[in-house]
């Protein structure tokens, strides 16, 4: 499998983890989008598309994501701790929308993300630099998921 394309979206805001936004084309033929480059305390790591997980109220079968604390629909007051637990005996809030199927695969697509950034960055700091267009973008989105990470 290669990479065809990797394109970046610099996140300027220094005070969050997140650092760019990435999608990637797989063998010129699918592309995957919304895949996020995040500052850990180990390094960067680069964290795959996913969703939020949501459950259903018990008074009013309103949808509601598992962190929240009061039904969207009707206000009644929600169960901490809903959903299941990960490995680490932390809830599962989100979901991944597309994955690596094991760690080689994902070490391979983090490289490469993660090696696109750096040249982004690096190309960012040159003079007449024009950041990345994704005409497709759903800003009003971006900024919801980036408040969540
Ligand atoms: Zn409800």
């Amino acid at each position: 499998m290669e990479l065809t394309e990797i394109r970046i979206k610099l996140i300027r805001d220094k005070a969050d983890k997140l650092r760019a936004f990435a999608s990637i084309t797989i063998d010129q033929t699918l592309v995957i989008r919304d895949l996020k480059i995040i500052e850990g305390a180990h390094g960067l790591f680069v964290a795959m598309p996913s969703r939020k997980l949501c459950d259903r109220c018990p008074s009013c079968s309103g949808k509601n994501h598992l962190r929240s604390r009061f039904c969207n629909d009707c206000g009644g007051k929600l169960r901490e701790m809903r959903g299941r637990m990960d490995e680490r005996g932390r809830p599962r809030l989100y979901a991944d929308i597309a994955h690596p199927i094991n760690q080689e695969a994902r070490d391979f697509v983090q490289g490469r993300v993660v090696e696109a950034y750096q040249t982004e960055k690096a190309r960012s700091m040159e003079a007449g630099y024009v950041a990345t267009t994704f005409d497709d973008l759903d800003y009003e989105y971006y900024d919801q998921v980036e408040a969540d990470v």
